[in-house]
């Protein structure tokens, strides 16, 4: 967070002259089987359209990875690459979660494509936002955000916790965009950068804006989800939102110490006045006080040295430098002239 470089700096060389894109379509898939037909069907047309507007060059892809879907994702995924060259499928050899699921489609379409765009299976997500965000890339921008115009397909619990948790974020330093949920354009210079990031607690939304290039937001609205459910379980959620915290600030830590001064303080005094009784031989049994302060003091420590656990554990992960995913197979093939 705090080597942020400026951004002012970086909006200079926009005016660089830029081709015609090979995109990619980069599509997170666990447990999909009820979308995946329908999904692969509208990203397909939409890209033979893009091509056909020359919006984007010949060779552009829709890039699935498999997330290590336990249905039958992965054998239709293959069907579907069978049938047509425009779809490649990256398989995990496990459930990495979203986050690494998309950081391997990055990785692996960084090879062909000159842009790419990450996107949920499950068409919630604008697809039409596209020209918007190629227009974008062609005017120099480097990272496009897709920002929801709004929350209506969410619940209220959804819309609450997400709209707190934001709030949280900023507070804590972290300048996370709000609304904005890995619907994203990255030039393949951007892509190159992110590969030098080798944290293990990825947090992509909070990580890309850090890095500075030149960028912009792209509005559009949600959906509901075409089929099946949320793949996001509340623990995979809460998993997120507390990888989102303490990969992107130490402020919870300096809290800590913070509080720990303050009780400092109160104790202090608390101290001071149990003296002064006792000198003026007020003995009062002090039953409370003792109680309150036992419990104050336990509750803090146990809470402090949690947080503190929370990030001893990712320097546990960390320091083993493991792969972030592994990936099982790759199907990948070269579109002949005829089938344009
Ligand atoms: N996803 C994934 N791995 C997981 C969970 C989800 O690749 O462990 C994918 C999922 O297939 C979808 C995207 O991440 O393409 C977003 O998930 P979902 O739509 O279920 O989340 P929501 O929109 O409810 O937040
Ligand atoms: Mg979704």
């Amino acid at each position: 967070m705090e080597n942020r470089p400026d951004r002012e700096h970086n909006t200079t060389d926009r005016a660089e002259k830029r081709r015609i894109p090979i995109l990619y379509l980069v599509v997170p898939c666990y447990n999909e089987e009820e979308v995946i037909e329908k999904s692969a069907l509208v990203m397909g047309d939409k890209l033979k359209k893009l091509g056909r507007e020359g919006k984007i060059a010949a060779g552009s892809k829709v890039m699935f990875v498999n997330d290590g879907s336990r249905d039958r994702t992965l054998r239709l995924l293959h069907e579907i690459a069978d049938r047509d060259a425009m779809f490649s499928v990256v398989s995990l050899s496990g459930n990495y979660g979203h986050q690494s699921a998309i950081l391997a489609g990055m990785m692996m379409a960084r090879k062909y494509a000159d842009a790419v765009v990450t996107i949920d299976a499950d068409l919630q997500q604008d697809i039409e936002a596209l020209d918007q965000f190629l227009a974008s890339y062609m005017s120099g921008s480097d990272v496009v955000y897709g920002v929801r115009n709004d929350r209506h397909s969410d619940g209220i619990f959804k819309k609450g916790t997400a709209t707190a948790y934001y709030k949280l974020m900023h507070l804590l330093g972290s300048n996370v965009m709000a609304n904005h949920a890995d619907y994203r354009l990255m030039s393949r210079k951007a892509l190159d950068a992110l590969a030098e990031y080798k944290e293990t607690n990825l947090f992509l939304r909070g990580l890309i804006p850090t890095m500075g290039f030149p960028s912009d937001v792209v509005y559009f609205d949600v959906k509901a989800r075409e089929a099946g459910h949320s793949k996001y379980t509340f623990s995979k959620m809460m998993t997120l939102a507390l990888d989102g915290i303490t990969s992107m600030s130490v402020r919870p830590l300096r809290m800590i110490a913070v509080l720990g001064f303050i009780f400092f303080l109160f104790f202090g005094g608390v101290g001071v006045t149990v003296i002064v009784d006792w000198v003026q031989g007020n003995n009062v049994p002090g039953y409370t006080t003792t109680l309150l302060v036992s419990l104050l003091t336990g509750g803090v420590t146990l809470i402090s040295l949690g947080i503190i656990g929370e990030y001893v554990g990712k320097i546990y992960m960390e320091t083993k430098h493991r792969p972030r995913y592994l990936i099982d197979t790759f199907v990948w093939k070269e579109e002949n002239a005829e089938e344009k």
